[in-house]
């Protein structure tokens, strides 16, 4: 029996035949590269498994639900803040059906899809204008060629970072049309330091947050509200890229103060930009705050339409500014439920969860914000530990990712961690299952 038979016959009957035939024709690829290369030759029945395995794949949803038990909250590869019920209901109406996304419904006419959120952003940051867009990066490009291509922006050398996955802050400048202009040095910059580079051709001053990394030490970084008395007194404009941005103190909970997007409006920033899926935990989004005389040549310039978010990021997006309205985000958004959950409460379900089994362990340990807020500070947390394992902490942890719910660890002295910060009560039992089976 050919390869490909042997694939249809491992599948469900409701798979295509094309599905298989590619399968086939990839899997024999490999082996045939793998067997160029000096390695054994495979059985067929081994092709045909492994054939099987990638047709499933291709028709397998994705991405796949996986139980966060890295300690990290804001977990970028995981796919970042996890929405609150009332947003998933919110994504999901918006998704499923037709709405008003476009059409004002006391007029009968055509409306802005950006006035659904535009208006809860201001209320919510206090600023007098709002864009939202596909994601942060857009947001800091597009208010760069909007107000800077051509000319000159200013960057203190110690904020000219890579915060990962290919955005780096000077590539970002080159791609919007705009030269970088280094000034201060990697570890101290002062407001003297962007005085003297203004030439005829800056046409703003840029402050990145540093995201991943701290700097400790012998350390400077000039005063926001000086900074931005120069920025006016030269005709400049002051770009605040906060990255991840807090609407929420973040002191309350031990942590050091991520700053928060109020108090740079208030320091004078003329366009603060930040993420949606990161501290402000909503979908993916970059969200841009300012003054209309600023925001609305942004929000005018071509690309705009090219950057623009879809329904159901809008639709979530307001869901969840909606609860900081109403002065419940830290009861309803998951991101920060996470942040301000007790010890107490985390030993509580880590023994539920573990349930006094052998070869498991509830041991104190430390959680992060992740999502380039606050790094280096660390959230006390609890744990459960896989105590025996004979094959070792990698093989339990592939185990665990291999299990129909994958489950994501981490390896601490030779151990896997599963850290209960980041597990969401509604995959407790989900963790337990696996768990028991392991
Ligand atoms: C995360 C981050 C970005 C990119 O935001 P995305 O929403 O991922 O595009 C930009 N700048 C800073 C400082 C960041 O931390």
């Amino acid at each position: 029996m050919d390869v490909v038979a042997q694939i249809i016959e491992r599948l469900a009957p409701d798979v295509p035949a094309q599905v298989a035939v590619r399968a086939a024709r990839e899997e024999i690829e490999v082996v045939r590269g793998a067997v160029r290369q000096g390695q054994q030759v495979v059985a067929p029945d081994a092709i045909a498994e492994a054939g099987a395995v990638r047709a499933r794949l291709v028709l397998a949803d994705a991405p796949s639900p996986v139980i966060n038990a890295t300690g990290v909250i804001i977990h970028t590869n995981l796919g970042r803040a996890p929405l609150s019920e009332r947003a998933l209901d919110a994504v999901q109406a918006a998704a499923g059906g037709y709405s008003d996304l476009e059409f004002d419904l006391a007029t009968g006419q055509r409306g802005s899809r950006s006035n659904h959120i535009a208006d809860v952003v201001r209320e919510v940051t206090g600023a007098e204008a709002a864009l939202v867009l596909n994601n942060n990066a857009a947001a800091v490009f597009l208010a760069l060629e909007a107000h800077a291509r051509g000319r000159e922006v200013l960057v203190a050398r110690g904020e000219s970072i890579e915060i990962g996955g290919g955005f780096r802050i000077p590539d970002i400048l080159q791609a919007s049309g705009v030269r970088l202009r280094d000034v201060g040095t990697t570890n101290r910059t002062r407001v003297g330091d962007y005085a003297r580079a203004v030439t005829d051709d800056t046409a703003a001053i840029m402050r990145v947050h540093p995201s991943n990394f701290a700097q400790v030490g012998f350390t400077e970084s000039p005063d926001a509200r000086e900074l931005a008395s120069l920025a006016r007194e030269c005709g400049l404009l002051l770009i605040n890229d906060l990255g991840s941005g807090a609407l929420l103190d973040t002191t309350v909970y031990g942590l050091a103060q991520e700053p928060l997007i109020g108090e740079a409006l208030e320091a004078g920033a003329d366009l603060v930009t930040f993420s949606g899926d990161k501290l402000l935990g909503g979908p993916q989004a970059g969200v841009i705050v300012g003054s209309s005389q600023v925001i609305e040549p942004i929000a005018r310039r071509p690309l705009a339409r090219a950057l623009r978010p879809d329904k159901m990021t809008i639709a979530g997006l307001r869901a969840t500014l909606g609860h900081y309205l109403r002065g419940e985000a830290v009861d309803e958004v998951p991101v920060w439920q996470m942040i301000a959950a007790g010890g107490d409460d985390l030993r509580a379900r880590a023994e539920r969860v573990t349930n006094g089994r052998n070869g498991l362990r509830v041991v104190d340990s430390s959680a992060a914000v992740g999502g380039g807020s606050l790094p280096g500070q660390v959230l006390p947390s609890v744990a459960i530990e896989v105590t025996n394992s004979k094959s070792g902490a990698d093989d339990v942890a592939r185990r665990l990712r291999d299990s129909a719910r994958p489950v994501i660890g981490r390896i601490h002295r030779r151990r896997l961690r599963l850290d209960m910060r980041t597990v969401l009560p509604r995959d407790e039992r989900a963790l337990r299952e696996v768990l028991q089976a392991l």
